[in-house]
């Protein structure tokens, strides 16, 4: 199929955005507040005319974006024969203990989305953040290599032996989910106690010293002991997950993005590296915990690199136009 423009959105679970983009790189970026009411389509409506929108913004025929790549957060279900969004964070059909104003439980992403684009590509976040950071980041060349966000969330995108993995319903690499302890009061937004997000993720560690995260990540870098206990030991857990998947996956490079690791993972690396390195060093020597190299745009570049044309690349490597998109 010869694109002459390609669209990509990025759904999370308080904002979503749109991209139209052509040869020359994105020309139009637009978000706004996800959609939580209304019919149960609602979420996947906006996508589309939030796409028009950039169209519009752009000075491009809507008609012409025939193509679209999906970053969203999951999980995905498959419903009627299409992927499906469960989300905790967006569907109110779930329990009644998260205020949402609706009663969805499986939204209908890719039935709607494919009335409006002839091919479209759905990925996890993650693992779109796993595609944007092998086409254009920090894990070019990389054939076993993982994607990590460490924010609100911890998620990850898993590549081995050159293949990016998705799993039976695409939710391969929802490993924050991991168990790691069961012995401390830590619960994670899925209902386990003591999995990595529950230990580690911007939601919880702040809470233990009574503070915002990311003022407790700022007291530890300057210095306040207790803030550093928590937060040293954060990063071993984290160390500790990243071990684990390299013991299973055999992998060679992590590439950490997510807004706890962009403001602190200059010192906490060291940290991490060490949980990894005096394990088993079979598996482990060699293995390298690098920060990624797109920042928050991550998603919203994984998104586009699902469906880029590859005679695109080269040149967007040259130039790396998405970099107008960060202001
Ligand atoms: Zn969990």
């Amino acid at each position: 199929m010869n694109a002459t423009h390609i669209g990509a959105i990025d759904i999370g679970g308080t904002k979503i955005a749109a991209i139209v983009a052509g040869p020359e790189g994105p020309l139009a970026r637009v978000t706004r507040p996800t959609v939580k009411s209304g019919p149960v389509r609602a979420l996947p409506d906006q996508a589309i005319s939030l796409i028009n929108e950039a169209c519009a913004q752009a000075g491009v025929d809507p008609a012409a974006v025939k193509i679209a790549g999906i970053a969203s957060c999951g999980p995905f279900v498959r419903e009627h024969g299409f992927l499906g969004l469960s989300t905790p964070n967006l569907c109110g059909g779930h329990t009644a203990a998260v205020d949402l104003p609706n009663d969805w439980n499986v939204i209908p992403l890719e039935q709607v989305l494919r009335e409006r684009f002839d091919k479209l590509v759905i990925e996890n976040d993650c693992v779109a953040a796993l595609a944007a950071e092998r086409t254009f980041g920090a894990l070019q060349g990389e054939n076993d290599c993982v994607y990590v966000t460490w924010s609100t969330g911890i998620g990850f995108g898993l590549c081995v032996d050159g293949h990016i993995l998705h799993g039976k319903h695409g939710n391969a690499g929802h490993a924050g989910h991991m168990l790691m302890t069961e012995q401390m009061d830590a619960l994670c937004g899925c209902g386990n106690r003591g999995d990595l997000e529950g230990l580690i993720s911007g939601r919880n560690v702040g809470r233990r010293l009574n503070t915002s995260t990311s003022e407790l990540f700022r007291a530890a870098r300057d210095g306040d002991e207790q803030a550093r206990e928590i937060a040293a030991e954060a990063a071993q857990w984290f160390g500790r997950a990243l071990y684990n998947l390299t013991a299973t996956l055999d992998t060679r490079r992590f590439a950490v993005g997510g807004s706890v690791w962009l403001h602190h993972g200059d010192w906490l690396a060291p940290i991490v590296l060490e949980e990894i390195e005096r394990r088993f060093p079979a598996l482990t020597s060699g293995v390298s915990v690098t920060t990624a190299a797109l920042g928050s745009l991550v998603a919203d570049i994984g998104a586009l690199s699902l469906i880029i044309p590859e005679e695109w690349i080269a040149p967007w490597r040259a130039t790396q136009p998405w970099q107008k998109l960060a202001s």
